[in-house]
């Protein structure tokens, strides 16, 4: 029988699992460390994990479960989808009630709800975790979102709250809520991630058509990272856009413009239209990679659809200032949606979310960190309650002071012929919601005519009238 050494065992030695395992390791956690492909372990424990007495190897799932305390904590990260079901099936077998399982890949929301309620029937606890901060943050810090089965928290906590990034000395972890919260808030926060990357590119493009070189960029993202917008995203545009390849010369512009993806800003999008939520932004984003990736399509189109050539004659300093505005105005818009998702998919699922707690999991480790999300935090530790961010007084005054340099922004765009979608959104977001009269009167009216939809009086909501809209006038 091996002894039993272990404090959690880790599947996956993928960047993200071996970087994982060494950040439990400097904390003086023991980790069994485990892959599918076994030479990766013995690479592993030869390499990165050479001579690292907190880390032991396992050659299969038997002697992994055999080398750990109990309860049994086993943590995966490996690809999302059916590998984690495979090793569910696997470790079963070697468990016994009690023990954990936790799943720390980007796995669909509805995945962990279903394996949450699985397992618990037979009485294994489950954790379905956000992971984020990339390898950097598994290694030095990561913001860990962990959810499901919440008897799970007080065994995991003092590991997940030791590795991870913290705050203003706070943890960038905390329990999130039942089954498949902590992998929701993770996509929600992965949307977010994605509309923050899109603003920023719509207000690099927004610079190349009024002609700022890329020295006075990056300059200008370095002091827009000292202030409201401070952020890891701002820094690290910054140290892109000063980039220069070997031949002396910016590598940015040498970049195809074709955008990738892997999905978690598609499912935020989807939910969103699912739960009837505007989360209008990350949808924009998601599009704008779309989009981009139409690149063969838009060279065609590029020298046949006519459009204003981009001259611009204002002040640059000033409009430098506009852009800042509707970025930090957008990027408001942005978190108010999608802490709206999370709202709605609370009140669905019965989750007990603590807003002001999520924020300050992003504030740190991951790639949204960023001073503002402390703003988030103080809005919501203020008034839990809060109905959107954009009512929140710090938000209220900001979004206010950024308005003329925003709508000046969205015009000059429009006049240029420069694509701001996200920018965009916001705006009209921002414009639609502040409205308490929408034309959405005449859609309803739209609606009876042709299907007999119905629609209600304002004053006597509640009961639904039809006309016969041919019969008169
Ligand atoms: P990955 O490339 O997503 O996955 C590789 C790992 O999954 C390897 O251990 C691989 O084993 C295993 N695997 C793949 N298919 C399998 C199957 N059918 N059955 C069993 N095992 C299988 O690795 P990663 O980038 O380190 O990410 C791990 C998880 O964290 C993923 O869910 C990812 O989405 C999430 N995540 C990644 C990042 C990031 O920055 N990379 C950030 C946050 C979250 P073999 O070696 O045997 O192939």
């Amino acid at each position: 029988m091996s002894e039993r050494v272990g404090d959690i065992a880790l599947i996956g030695l993928a960047v993200m699992g071996q970087n994982l395992i060494l950040n439990m390791a400097d904390h003086g956690f023991t980790v069994v460390a485990y892959n599918r492909s076994v030479e990766k372990v013995h690479a592993f424990l030869a390499n990165e994990a050479k001579g690292n007495s907190n880390v032991v190897g396992a050659e299969s799932i038997k002697e992994l479960v055999s080398k750990l305390k109990t309860p049994r904590r086993v943590m995966m990260l490996v690809k999302a989808g059916s590998a984690v079901d495979s090793f569910i099936e696997q470790l079963l077998p070697h468990l016994e009630k009690n023990d954990i399982i936790i799943d720390g890949g980007n796995s669909e929301y509805v995945d962990t709800q279903r394996r949450c309620k699985e397992l618990a029937n037979k009485g294994i606890m489950f954790v379905g975790s956000g992971v984020s901060g990339g390898e950097e943050g598994a290694r030095y810090g990561p913001s860990l979102m962990p959810g499901g089965d919440e008897a799970a928290w007080e065994h995991i906590k003092p590991i997940f709250q030791s590795i991870c990034a913290k705050a203003d000395d706070q943890p960038c972890c905390d329990w999130v809520g039942s089954d498949g919260a902590g992998h929701f808030v993770k996509m929600v926060h992965n949307g977010i991630e994605y509309g923050d990357m899109q603003l920023i590119c719509e207000i690099y493009h927004m610079m190349l058509a009024i002609g700022i070189d890329q020295e006075e960029m990056a300059q200008t993202f370095a002091d827009w990272n000292k202030g409201e917008l401070d952020s890891f995203l701002i820094d690290i545009t910054k140290d892109i856009l000063k980039y220069k390849d070997n031949d002396g010369k910016y590598l940015l512009p040498k970049i195809r413009d074709a955008a990738g993806q892997k999905g978690t800003g598609k499912w935020t999008a989807i939910s969103a239209l699912n739960y009837g939520v505007p989360v209008t932004l990350i949808g924009e984003a998601v599009f704008s990679r779309c989009l981009s990736a139409l690149k063969e399509e838009r060279v065609v189109a590029s020298k046949q659809l006519p459009g204003p050539k981009p001259v611009f004659s204002g002040d640059k300093k000033k409009f430098l200032e506009d852009l800042r505005q509707a970025l930090y105005a957008s990027k408001i818009v942005s978190y108010a949606q999608g802490f709206m998702l999370l709202r709605e998919a609370a009140a669905q699922y019965n989750w007990k979310l603590d807003y002001g707690s999520i924020a300050l999991m992003w504030r740190g480790g991951c790639i949204i960190r960023s001073v503002f999300l402390g703003q988030i935090k103080a809005a919501f530790d203020k008034d839990s309650n809060l109905k959107s961010l954009l009512l929140a007084p710090f938000f209220l005054d900001a979004i206010g002071k950024a308005q003329s340099g925003w709508r000046n922004v969205i015009c000059s765009a429009v006049n240029l012929g420069v694509p701001t979608p996200a920018l965009n959104s916001a705006l009209s977001f921002y414009d639609g919601y502040r409205c308490d009269r929408l034309p959405a009167n005449l859609l309803q009216a739209q609606r009876d005519y042709f299907g007999a939809h119905t629609y209600e009086i304002l004053g006597q909501e509640g009961k639904f009238v039809h006309t016969n809209w041919t019969g008169h006038g």
